[in-house]
């Protein structure tokens, strides 16, 4: 079994190879270039079959040099070690061949010497660097060149100073400079180990960063796409069973049946709240909320909503105050800003079994700050920075869904961050809780409520209407039958865009309800569309049960109401009108 120590020093070793593959491009020439001169000298005093012998040979030695040290790094037949055994000896014999310039030192003068010495000495110097310092390739080129030199300075003294200056030249050489080169080659050698060490754990980090952040953004996708699909797969069959619910509602029912009808009613209300919640998270997530900020007026929103919440509490028997000093702008989504505020109402009177609630608005400096103050059960230290992550209940453990779902304060706390809201939470267990928002005041008028819809349609009833509907699912189908017949309109089923444009043909209808996802490749916008090219002006809503983001922004780019299953009757009757330009309470 090959251990992680020796495989790590493998890699080392093969890292090497290709850094001195690398650097063997740079040496021919200089190195030639250097060894010239010691040619040139040597020429005045041997023979030249000689010199050039020993110029031929180092220059030969340098191309041989250059091809081995290309190939070794894929010669991956032989282990890293053995290559490397391989370059320690060309590295010796091209030590030696620089060293046999040494037969030459006892002609020269003290220059050529000196000028021998700084090339010698200089070449084991870069030997260390090149080799980052690993001794059998170094010490193989340093030993046999800088030893015979310093030998040599001691045995044959020059004769241009007192012989003493040539011995301590000898053992500068010698005993100080080959030492010191010797112990720098392992210094250097450690230094390229950790280095190499410390780019390999980099290297290791960095992929593990990847993994975990590619494994993270699958978990966050699919994550996206079950919720999408599963509240599509759940929304169908609740938004049929809401209209039968309905539909059956409506027609004359002993008053137990009643009863038991508005109990139907209210656990479905509760299931398509808690779909909506899942929805909002989804849409939040994707990040398709429109923001549509305009300039309101923060006391009307405040006053609007605390009147219509001291009702609410009223009914389970707590004080409701109101309290507000000043009075002015903030730019901002109104929708999503009641949205928020509702939240921390609902949560403020669900969450308090005594006492009071409170709601003040008030002006520190620029900023208009909402709080939502109850003297409820209070959140326990621990869970404070909990309560804002999805799912999250203090008090829940039996998961009890009447109790809600646990998203009410991730999706105020996703709007916060969208409105650039500041949202700060202070309670105390047993004691209360205060939900503060802080929002920049704005320096403009509110824009004026507009004003009410005109009818512009002749129809005066439900009975004047007649509605397409458009799905292929015949359960939907003939639920939705059956809630617009007992509202009193006509009712045309179809399937497809294909027979909905032939129906709407043959008998002009007055609105559209189209299923988004119809069979194969057919959709709910395509048949809007198809109709609408004959009839430019025809009212339509898009009903679907996916979240796919992609849906929300088809539908608006097709300029479609879309709704969402399972659409509760009332705000199906409330979009009809909007479509209709109808005002609800005229209609019979
Ligand atoms: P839900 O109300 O559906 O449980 P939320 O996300 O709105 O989900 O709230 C998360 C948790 O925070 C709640 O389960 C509740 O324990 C706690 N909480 C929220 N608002 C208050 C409050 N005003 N007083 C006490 N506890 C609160």
């Amino acid at each position: 079994m090959i251990s992680k120590d020796s495989s790590a020093e493998a890699t080392i070793e093969s890292e090497l190879l290709e850094r001195l593959s690398k650097q063997s491009v740079l040496s021919p020439i200089p190195v030639i270039a250097t060894l010239s001169p010691i040619a040139f000298f040597a020429s005045s005093y041997v023979s030249s079959s000689l010199w050039i012998t020993w110029f031929a040979l180092v220059t030969t030695m340098q191309l041989i040099r250059l091809l081995v040290l290309r190939k070794l790094p894929v010669m991956s037949q032989y282990t890293a070690r053995q290559r490397l055994r391989v370059a320690a000896g060309v590295s010796l014999i091209n030590g030696i061949a620089h060293g046999l310039s040494l037969a030459f030192f006892i002609y020269f003068s003290d220059f050529e010497r000196a000028y021998l010495s700084i090339v010698l000495g200089g070449f084991s110097a870069i030997a260390v660097v090149t080799t980052a310092g690993y001794r059998p390739i170094s010490l193989a080129y340093i030993l046999p060149t800088l030893l015979p030199l310093a030998l040599l300075w001691s045995l044959f003294p020059g004769s241009e100073h007192e012989p003493w200056v040539y011995y301590a030249l000898s053992a500068t050489i010698g005993i100080f400079y080959c030492p010191i080169l010797v112990v720098l080659s392992g210094d250097t050698f450690t230094m390229f180990k950790g280095s190499f060490d410390s780019r390999s754990r980099q290297i290791s980090l960095n992929n593990q960063l990847k993994t975990a952040l590619r494994t993270a953004e699958s978990a966050s996708q699919s994550k996206a796409r079950f919720l999408a699909s599963a509240s599509h797969d759940l929304r169908q069959p609740i938004h049929t069973l809401s209209l039968f619910v309905t539909s059956l509602g409506m027609r004359p029912l002993d008053s137990k049946s009643q009863t038991i009808v508005g109990h139907i009613n209210e656990a479905i209300s509760i299931l398509a709240n808690q779909l909506d919640s899942l929805l909002d998270v989804s849409k939040l997530d994707a990040g398709v909320i429109d923001i549509r900020p305009k300039v309101i007026n923060i006391r009307h929103l405040v006053e609007r909503l605390a009147k219509e919440y001291e009702a609410i509490a009223a009914e389970k028997g707590l004080a409701f105050q109101y309290e507000c000093a000043c009075d002015g702008a903030v730019e901002t989504d109104e929708l999503l800003l009641e949205r928020i505020v509702r939240n921390l109402l609902e949560n403020a009177i669900k969450y308090t079994d005594e006492g009071n609630i409170k709601v003040r608005l008030s002006l520190k400096a620029d900023n208009y700050i909402i709080q939502v103050i109850d003297t409820g059960r209070g959140i326990p230290k621990q869970d404070l920075s909990k309560i804002f992550e999805e799912f999250y209940q203090v008090d829940n453990p039996e998961r009890d869904r009447t109790k809600g779902l646990g998203l009410g304060l991730a999706i105020v706390k996703r709007m916060t961050s969208l409105l650039e809201i500041d949202l700060d939470l202070e309670s105390e267990q047993g004691t209360g809780t205060c939900f503060t928002l802080s929002l920049t005041a704005a320096n403009a008028i509110p824009e004026k409520a507009t004003s009410a819809r005109k009818i512009s349609a002749p129809v005066r009833s439900w009975r004047d209407l007649s509605v397409l509907v458009i799905d292929d699912e015949e359960s939907v189908r003939l639920a939705m039958q059956s809630i617009l017949e007992e509202m009193g309109c006509t009712v045309k089923l179809t399937d497809s865009t294909q027979h909905a444009v032939q129906t709407a043909t043959l008998e002009p209808v007055n609105i559209v309800l189209a299923d988004f996802r119809l069979r194969g490749e057919d959709n709910g916008i395509q048949a809007i569309q198809a109709i609408r090219n004959i009839y430019p002006d025809m009212p339509a809503l898009l009903i679907s049960g996916d979240t796919d983001p992609k849906r929300i922004q088809d539908a608006a780019k097709a300029n479609i109401e879309l709704l969402h299953k399972p659409v509760k009757v009332e705000l199906l009757v409330e979009s009809m009108c909007k479509q209709l330009k109808l005002e609800p309470e005229l209609i019979t």
